[in-house]
């Protein structure tokens, strides 16, 4: 077996932790420098080939700054990448196919993002070897046989044009924020599809604005855009339907396969199974664990790669990375199967400023999910804060003041908390939290590692899994959670679906909730509300509809028929003019 011992640095605190992973290191104690620190303050350095994987000093570590795993020999033929010495370690690399979509799948933290870098050259790989400059040639040596042979090797000579569409846009606005968007799109469009573009990806009506006032979903639009327009070999897009509604991901999705028609490489790092799916002709399956190592698996059809990764199981590779599968279901709720009523509303009319908002009045029982599903722009976030309005007596209280008071999650989170995690997490339980809940929430979001941190210095996936867990821990008889998997993974968002089912019914409370992800939609809604109108002019709520009725109207309004996939019941889009799409349009059966 082979070690890989990965120490956190930014988790890691010499000064304050008395070091007890070298103290009780059995190694160490025999007179063998296993665990070493070097002079001054730094956090320790293991050393792989005298550690003997006994996992002591990480039980030890009172601030969870060491992973050691124990790994096969044989794997270690694999390495691709290292970042440095403890360090995140990489196996293998994708293959990708010119004149194809490859869709890439894992957690976040498995090393999607090292894979794109070295695609885009930002990385040169090091075949694990941190210490020594490895030549061009063994690098390429070690991807004999793979189809990205030819593709690496060009990246190598800069003989590759990579077009890279980033996971987190934030910076968008800070380099460009006073440019029109117009003018952004036309410096960038050397392929001659500006046109296209825009229509596609409903970039009209925006192209006067200046960057910076653009919304999540537009700046998201905006940036697959330029990407789209861009002259290159090869396409990444990270995660490409954050903020974007079901309408819009359809929409991206056809314009980013048609980039395969030039034969160009394209490869798409998505957490939305139902869109990945739709686009992807292949995927990669990463697994591995989060920040300490990653292996990229073989080739597969996206059906099967899709299928395998719910499994946890990849049958070409006799590989089980995870102990259980993921099953979708469906169900068939039964109507006023909520006797019990938690809260009612009557029927609402809002203007704000240009746009207006009618909505029916309706209730919501106790133990109950409602979802609220619609296009961007259309007033599904107005519909849950008019909720909560109603809920909270009219209050006038800041974002900032609601999180902290009941089970809140809006959309955007940025600049709400701040203060130490840990700290957080626990006054939003109000106490210690039991061991459960660490295991079911705390641990599988990742937010144990990040117990010390100051919630104003969490990236936007962290930011999201922290303040979705912070109002799920709050006692609340309605939780308000406005796109809970917002940026995060496939598995971070089976434990936030899971995590709302569970509260909703453990503590006999309710809960509102706006999502994009059909899939998850699907999963946790007992009802669900459909707002549908004008964007940004005027929008309509129904009233809660049984899930079958409110996914049925939700997907006609979208024009897609949805089946599922016989191994898992997950939801697949079909193919329009399809016979499956023709039979269930024929029969008003859009999904359900
Ligand atoms: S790894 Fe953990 S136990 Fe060791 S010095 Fe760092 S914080 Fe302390
Ligand atoms: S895993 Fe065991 S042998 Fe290795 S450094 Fe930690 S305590 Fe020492």
């Amino acid at each position: 077996m082979v070690r890989v011992a990965v120490v956190d640095k930014d988790s890691c605190k010499p000064t304050k932790c008395g070091k007890p992973c070298r103290k009780y290191c059995p190694i160490v104690r025999i007179g063998q420098e296993a665990i070493y620190f070097a002079e001054g303050e730094a956090p320790p350095t293991i050393n792989e080939y005298l550690c003997s994987g006994c996992c002591i000093c990480v039980k030890k570590c009172p601030f969870n700054a060491i992973s050691v795993v124990n790994l096969p020999d044989e794997l270690e033929k694999k390495v691709f990448h290292r970042y440095g010495v403890n360090a995140f370690k990489l196996y293998g690399f994708p293959a990708l196919s010119p004149g194809a979509v490859t869709g890439i799948l894992g957690e976040n933290g498995i090393g999607k993002s090292t894979v794109l870098k070295i695609i885009g050259g930002l990385i040169k790989p090091n075949l694990g070897r941190v210490e020594e400059e490895v030549s061009v040639d063994e690098v390429l040596t070690s991807l004999r046989g793979n189809v990205s042979f030819s593709l690496v090797e060009k990246i190598f000579k800069n003989k590759a044009k990579c077009i890279y569409k980033p996971q987190y846009l934030d910076e968008i606005p800070r380099l460009i924020g006073d440019k029109k968007v117009g003018e952004v799109l036309e410096k960038v469009d050397e392929r001659g599809v500006f046109k296209e573009a825009v229509e596609k990806l409903d970039l009209g009506n925006v192209l006067e604005n200046k960057v910076n006032a653009l919304s999540g979903g537009e700046l998201q639009r905006l940036a697959i855009a330029a990407a789209f327009m861009r002259k290159g070999d090869v396409y990444l897009f990270d995660e490409p339907s954050s903020f974007l509604d079901v309408r819009q991901r359809l929409k991206v999705a056809d314009l980013i396969t048609s980039l395969k028609e030039d034969n160009k490489i394209v490869a798409v790092v998505e957490h939305d199974l139902t869109l990945l799916d739709y686009l992807a002709d292949y995927v990669v399956i990463m697994y591995g664990q989060p920040s300490v190592y990653g292996i990229v698996s073989q080739v597969l059809s996206a059906r099967v790669g899709i299928n395998s990764y719910l499994d946890g199981y990849i049958r070409q590779e006799n590989i089980r990375f995870r102990k259980d599968e993921i099953k979708f279901h469906a169900h068939a709720p039964v109507e006023e199967a909520f006797n019990v009523k938690m809260f009612e509303w009557p029927s609402i009319e809002v203007s704000l400023g240009g746009f207006s908002l009618k909505a029916e009045g309706g209730s919501i029982g106790v133990g109950e999910v409602i979802g609220i599903a619609g296009p961007n722009g259309i007033g599904k976030t107005t519909m849950l804060k008019e909720l909560l309005k109603y809920f909270t007596g009219n209050q006038s209280v800041s974002e900032g003041d609601l999180v902290r008071k009941i089970g809140y999650k809006p959309q955007y989170v940025s600049g709400l908390f701040t203060g130490v995690v840990g700290d957080l997490l626990k006054e939003a339980y109000g106490g210690d939290i039991p061991e459960m809940l660490e295991s079911e929430l705390i641990k599988p979001l990742k937010l144990d590692r990040l117990s010390d941190r100051l919630a104003e210095t969490l990236s936007g996936g962290e930011l999201q899994a922290f303040a979705i867990a912070a109002a799920l821990l709050r006692d609340s008889p309605i939780y308000f959670l406005d796109e809970p998997c917002a940026y995060l993974d496939v598995e971070q968002r089976l434990v936030i679906i899971r995590a709302i089912r569970h509260t909703v019914m453990s503590k006999k409370v309710s809960a509102f909730v706006v999502e994009h992800d059909i899939a998850a939609l699907d999963f946790f809604s007992d009802r669900i509300i459909l707002v549908q109108g004008e964007p940004s002019i005027q929008g309509y709520a129904s009233k809660p509809m049984r899930v079958v009725e409110g996914m049925n109207s939700l997907l006609s309004y979208l024009d897609v028929t949805l089946r599922r996939e016989p191994e898992n019941l997950r939801p697949r889009i079909n193919k329009k003019g399809s016979k499956t799409d023709r039979l269930q349009r024929a029969q008003s059966k859009y999904y359900y």
